[in-house]
């Protein structure tokens, strides 16, 4: 499958991985919008939160524990920001659910 996402997770496209076990990679945003902006993927291709269900909802779960690992690992003690964007109007750019990981600074919001 051409996705970038999915070479990412396989190490064919390089990244700056701060996290990776068997399932889920947490890698540095090519263009960050905050001072910590992440962004953590399931390995397995999952076209976007639209597309959660019964079959993945386990390992989408176990994504929000790494996330919070690694939030504390970064040092996001003051709180911090989740976002998924889906779709055209929501702003998804990359079709492979992706969490963005938003953080050390106070944050604006809303964001729209
Ligand atoms: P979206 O717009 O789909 O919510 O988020 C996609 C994110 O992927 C964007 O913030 C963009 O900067 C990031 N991105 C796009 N291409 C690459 C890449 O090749 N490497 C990395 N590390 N991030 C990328
Ligand atoms: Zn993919």
């Amino acid at each position: 499958m051409d996705c970038l996402f999915c070479k990412i997770a396989a190490g064919e496209i390089p990244s700056a991985k701060v996290y990776e076990d068997d399932r889920v990679l947490v890698f540095k945003d090519i263009n960050p919008v905050a001072p910590v902006h992440l962004l953590a993927i399931p390995k397995e291709h999952i076209q976007s939160v639209d597309a959660v269900d019964a079959s993945n909802c386990e390992l989408v779960g176990y994504i929000f524990t790494v996330i919070a690992k690694v939030a504390k690992e970064q040092g996001l003690t003051n709180g911090y920001r989740v976002v998924s964007n889906i779709g055209a109007d929501g702003g998804q750019s990359v079709p492979h659910l992706h969490f963005h990981i938003l953080g050390g600074k106070e944050l604006a919001w809303p964001a729209c």
